[in-house]
């Protein structure tokens, strides 16, 4: 059946691999696990689960998945990237110790309205955004000393207040905008008094292979957790990592083909010769990308066959030549360890974050160990 593996060994492997780096730059660098978005289509409770006190901190995006990751038992701090949206939210991020950033004036109003009515509150933790040049969320630098200034008068605010900030061109780690972000985010620093700033945080994972003097004390690794890299025309692999999801199915039906036939809707692709063709259940109701070019290769019993004709909502079709020996239930996997799914991805107007995230639920995810035999 269509289903996503997750390797839990290669997980483990990224975590130290991301280790190691920061401690060859400073040992004193913490490392953010970002499992936003279904931990990127890989499961974000199961993942949660397996690097709970492994890694420093988990980053979500919004406070429901915070909240779930608390209720499964989950230990290590969350942050939710996004903040709160409404003064609503504000008990939640109380009951379960959930640590928020801090990006606009009316969450800043929301505290002061939530501290009015509570007293005796227990404390939050808050990460300030900073916007140093990417122009979505947080404040401008030179708003920051008083956003700091009115945080601090609030009692329910845990101190000293953090700081966070995010690139806009680290996948291009020569984009000179990058220099600017880290200036700007460095002269942030120097405007607030030393001891008011608890930890600063502003590479993600492009800033974290490409811009070593951006690690600061918190990184922040979304994408290259996973084994996939962050830059254009890199694998994962070559930056020491290891892919962490497989996505594979089998072939239900296999039939012959006569020279000069057409597949599939639309009739895209024509046979140039006799042939045989297998149909493999995967479709884009998977979130396989129904864009992928023709000829994008896949991986059955050893070798590489090329997807032909338009992809549908659950099957797609495989050439598999005159000559061969596959049967009907053999399995065909499109991206993984030795298929790497950067390749797929620029196989389709889609990046490889898109391409993880895009994968439905109907896919069931499997978690395995190298030696799951
Ligand atoms: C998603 C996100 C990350 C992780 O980005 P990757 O490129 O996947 O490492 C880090 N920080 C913020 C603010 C994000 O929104």
């Amino acid at each position: 059946m269509a289903k996503i593996e997750v390797n839990v060994d290669a997980l483990l492997h990224n975590v130290q691999q991301l280790r190691k780096l920061k401690e060859s730059n400073s040992d004193k660098t913490e490392l953010m696990a970002v499992i936003k978005a279904n931990a990127y289509g890989h499961g974000c409770t199961r993942i949660a689960a397996f690097l709970d006190h492994k890694v420093d901190y988990f980053a979500v995006s919004r406070l429901d998945e915070a909240v779930k990751l608390k209720k499964e038992g989950i230990k290590t701090p969350i942050l939710i990237l996004d903040g709160f949206f409404s003064m609503e939210e504000i008990p939640q991020l109380i009951e379960y110790k959930i640590e928020t950033v801090i990006h606009h004036e009316s969450q800043i109003k929301w505290l002061q309205k939530w501290q009015q009515k509570h007293f005796d509150s227990p404390l939050i933790k808050i990460w300030v955004k900073v916007d140093t040049g990417m122009h979505r969320l947080g404040f401008d630098p030179e708003q920051v000393p008083f956003v700091f200034e009115t945080l601090n008068k609030l009692p329910c605010v845990a101190k000293p207040l953090n700081l966070i900030s995010h690139f806009a061109n680290s996948d291009q780690p020569e984009n000179e905008l990058n220099l600017k972000q880290i200036e700007l985010f460095n002269q942030v620093v120097k405007s607030l008094p030393e001891n008011e700033i608890g930890k600063k945080s502003l590479a993600a994972s492009g800033g974290i292979f490409g811009l070593p003097n951006a690690h600061f004390d918190v990184i922040r690794a979304g994408i290259v957790l996973y084994g996939i890299a962050p830059f254009a025309e890199k694998t994962g692999k070559d930056l020491g990592l290891r892919a962490v999801m497989t996505l594979k199915s089998n072939i239900i039906s296999i039939k012959k083909i006569k020279k000069g036939e057409l597949i599939g809707y639309g009739s895209i692709w024509k046979s140039t010769e006799n042939t045989q063709i297998a149909v493999v259940a995967m479709g884009y109701g998977d979130g396989y990308p129904r864009d992928i070019a023709q000829g994008t290769e896949v991986l059955l019993n050893g070798r590489l066959v090329p997807i032909v004709g338009r992809i549908s909502m659950d099957m797609l079709v495989i050439d598999l030549g005159q000559q061969n020996i596959d049967k009907i239930g053999d399995e065909v996997i499109f991206w993984g360890e030795v298929l790497p799914i950067e390749k797929t991805a620029e196989n389709s107007n889609f990046s490889a974050y898109e391409v993880v995230t895009r994968l439905t639920g109907r896919l069931s995810i499997d978690y395995v160990y190298d030696n799951k035999e």
